[in-house]
């Protein structure tokens, strides 16, 4: 049977991490050019370069919904994007988006933070696959750092338990699901009160099982500064592969 991808963005960030100087902040990230061109605009071509992608919903803030969709139409991309209102956490803005697709329970659903402009089609074509086959599957990188449990004291953090590295991964983004799936976990989180930093933590909460797909930490969220220096570095290495 033909799969059906639908893509929710969220691009509503107010990139308060990117400020410098004294906590001046920067235009928002996912504004922010890379070799010229808006991070936005970066993510949105690599998920419209999947065939199975049908439509996107890039969520962003009320004051910028103008300013992103004629970006999105100078890049030629309005056909397949839609722009919808963000909200005031990353969950609250996925679930504006959600309630925004038009999509069956059979579909498949990604999430992926715009400001991870340097995801490769391969990745995102392997996510599809994944939650396809078990429903659910995020995009992860192994730990490279030893992991540290610690508990904040007056005097300081103070380590609690060392985490073996080999149970740890870092999740990124993509993250796919079942349409049907990620509604019902988004349900459920919103009716106990339940906030994430992922989609797959709602889902893990509503009982799902979510398998992992390799990624790779060029794949980077640009959070803070020097992130887009490092992307630029990737970006150039790519062109000339
Ligand atoms: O804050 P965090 O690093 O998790 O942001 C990841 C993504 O979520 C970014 O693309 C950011 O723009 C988005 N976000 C959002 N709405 C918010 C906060 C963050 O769409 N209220």
């Amino acid at each position: 049977m033909f799969m059906r991808v639908f893509v929710i963005l969220p691009a509503a960030g107010l990139g308060t991490r990117m400020a410098i100087g004294h906590g001046t902040p920067q235009s928002p990230k996912q504004f922010l050019e890379l070799g010229g061109i808006p991070v936005l605009i970066h993510t949105l071509r690599a998920f419209a370069a999947v065939p199975s992608v049908m439509r996107m919903y890039v969520a962003v803030r009320a004051g910028d919904m103008e300013r992103v969709a004629a970006q999105v139409a100078e890049y030629g991309l309005a056909e397949k994007v839609q722009v919808v209102t963000g909200g005031d956490s990353r969950q609250e803005s996925v679930a504006h988006a959600l309630a925004a697709v038009d999509c069956e329970d059979e579909d498949i659903l990604l999430v992926h933070d715009a400001v991870r402009p340097l995801i490769e089609p391969a990745v995102i074509e392997r996510t599809i696959k994944a939650a396809d086959k078990s429903g659910a599957a995020i995009v992860v990188v192994p730990a490279v750092d030893t992991i540290k449990q610690v508990e904040r004291t007056a005097d300081g953090a103070l380590i609690t338990a060392t985490i073996p590295r080999e149970y740890i991964v870092q999740a990124q983004t993509p993250q796919g699901f079942r349409a049907g799936l990620l509604r019902r976990a988004f349900a459920e989180a919103e009716a106990v009160g339940f906030v994430g930093t992922d989609e797959a933590s709602l889902v893990e909460r509503a009982g799902g099982q979510v398998m992992v797909v390799p990624g790779s930490p060029a794949n980077l969220k640009i959070t803070q500064p020097g992130d887009l220096e490092l992307a630029e570095f990737y970006l150039a290495r790519r062109a000339t592969r």
